[in-house]
């Protein structure tokens, strides 16, 4: 029962049964894991890090890109009774230290081209005793020194339904990232719920592009395939080139991805160059899809429609997707509630209120798979979590007669134009269908009179120089009623995103403040 047990177990409990067939591929130099290899690596892991000290309950940083070495510093470590705090490997030394702070995180296990990073971290987190470093070398996984360690293996209790197995910071969208406490049992369970879209089996081959640190890719790159024997290729970081060289070479099975690699995959001109006919099908998440984005996507490369699955860090991860054998889902869906899962919509008006089908409204979920909190902030949490168990996700959502939710977008995206609430996501996608658009993002602004507008930000296609900003606008006016029209636009050499594919609409508001201020 997967439920019942520690996520190493839940994830490895058949690796030693799957023995020589290949876990990780590292999708540039080709070093291969294999299952057996994966199953031990993270037992000696545990075993050395126990040796060193580590504890029960100790937090530690795991700073990383996607390495095949990854899995098994991360299972190793919950096997030894930690919480992995997963880093973005890009963070500054400042935005680190913090995340330590934050956590009290007393180890940190980091590669070496980031080991720099870590030390300026560590100097500035008073609470790390030690940093490791896990990078392979001669073929041998080897971090430093101890899968040669002959420690004995440690058998640490774990409570599944209490105890943090993982401890991820929400991307920091919409304001300070904090950490989200899910235990063994609410990742355990969702990888469970998640089968419709996560349906994976031995000879799978998973394209791991898609950051591990963030509860998506740990879920749907790194947890779901190892669970089922599937073999996960490792890419670092997302250049489209490698990418689509991956996904030929390694004669890719099944991609999850984010809508800025759905776009790329609908219109980059390299994409035809490439020999993507091992692909059966394609998964969605993170942030807004634009069904005519998705269409044309799916189109162009022969597949089943896109399914979308919706979730965030709170939610370990998802509580909607689109089952795989659906093959007709209405357009735009992110799918409908996995099992055991309630969504509530409230009213945008009234919050004492709920709304029915058709409506919109402010989506509650409850269900296994809502957080146990964040660490070290109960009002946050209280704000966050209800007396019942509901968690305002903060996101505004409609479900239609068929159980089928749309997103529409967050409830503090939303721009208010002379009363009208206007989605930016809307407003992006149908940018996006412009032949001349690479890519666009839209905030609300502000003018004199202190009314909100819709403002685009366009990023223009390669050779499309001449576009103007009231091209821009005459073509959305064209197409949108009359309260939704963008009506200020400025051309920029890119949209500003997270790692996880989200608009980062804060660093376009700075800008507008910037220019704001220079125009004075
Ligand atoms: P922070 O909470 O720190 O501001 P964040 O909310 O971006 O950051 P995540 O937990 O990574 O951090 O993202 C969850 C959010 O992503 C959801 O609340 C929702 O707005 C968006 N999202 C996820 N899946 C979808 C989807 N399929 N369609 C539209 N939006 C989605
Ligand atoms: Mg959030």
């Amino acid at each position: 029962d997967p439920l019942a047990e520690p996520i190493h177990d839940a994830v490895l409990g058949r690796a030693a049964e799957y023995g020589d067939a290949i876990a990780l591929i590292d999708g540039v130099n080709g070093t291969t894991v294999d299952y057996a290899q994966l199953d031990r690596s993270h037992r000696r892991i545990a075993a050395a890090l126990a040796e060193a000290g580590l504890r029960k309950g100790d937090v530690l940083a795991l700073h990383s890109p996607n390495t095949v070495a990854y899995p098994s510093v991360f299972y190793g470590a919950t096997r030894a009774g930690a919480t992995v705090t997963t880093v973005h490997p890009l963070a500054t030394a400042e935005e680190f230290a913090r995340q330590l702070r934050d956590c009290g995180a007393r180890w940190i296990v980091t590669v070496s081209p980031l080991l720099e990073a870590a030390r300026r971290a560590a100097e500035l987190a008073p609470g790390v005793r030690e940093i490791f470093v896990c990078d392979r070398a001669d073929g041998h996984l080897s971090v430093l020194d101890m899968l040669g360690s002959t420690a004995p293996e440690p058998d640490i209790a774990i409570d599944p339904s209490n105890d943090v197995a993982v401890l991820p910071y929400s991307s920091g969208t919409t304001g300070v990232p904090k950490g989200v406490m899910l235990t063994h049992r609410s990742i355990g369970t969702n990888l469970v719920q998640l089968q419709p879209v996560l349906a994976m089996k031995p000879g799978d081959r998973i394209l791991a592009v898609l950051p591990f640190f963030h509860i998506y890719g740990l879920t749907a790159l790194m947890n779901a395939p190892l669970r089922n024997g599937a073999t996960v290729v490792v890419l670092s970081r997302f250049e489209l080139g490698t990418f689509l060289g991956a996904i030929e070479k390694h004669r890719i099975t099944g991609l999850y991805i984010a809508p800025p690699i759905v776009l790329a995959l609908a219109k980059h001109p390299a994409v035809a160059r490439y020999d993507l006919s091992s692909l059966e099908y394609l998964i969605c998440s993170a942030a807004p899809l634009d069904a005519e984005l998705a269409r044309a996507c799916s189109a162009r490369l022969g597949l089943p429609p896109i399914a979308q699955a919706y979730g965030m860090t709170e939610l370990s991860p998802a509580t909607h997707a689109v089952p795989l054998r659906e093959t007709a889902p209405p357009p735009g869906t992110v799918g409908r509630l996995l099992p055991s899962t309630e969504l509530r919509l409230v009213s945008l008006d009234d919050p004492a209120q709920s709304v029915g089908p058709g409506e919109k409204g402010e989506m509650a979920i409850r269900g296994p798979q809502v957080m146990k909190g964040y660490l070290g902030r109960p009002e946050a949490t209280a704000e966050m979590i209800d007396a019942d168990g509901w968690l305002r996700t903060g996101d505004v959502g409609r479900v239609d007669e068929d159980g089928w939710l749309y997103v529409v977008d967050r409830v503090k995206e939303l721009i208010k134009y002379k009363g009208f609430q206007v989605a930016p996501a809307e407003l992006e996608a149908l940018l996006l269908t412009h032949e001349s658009i690479a890519d666009a993002a839209v905030i609300g602004v502000y003018d004199e009179d202190g009314t909100e507008l819709p403002k685009a930000y366009v990023v223009r296609q390669p050779g499309a120089e001449a576009l103007t900003g009231d091209e821009v606008m005459a073509f959305v006016a064209a197409r949108v009623a009359p309260y939704k029209k963008i009506r200020r636009v400025s051309f920029i050499a890119g949209v500003p995103r997270a790692a996880s594919g989200k608009i980062l609409r804060r660093e376009l508001r700075e800008r507008e403040a910037g220019e704001r201020g220079s125009a004075v």
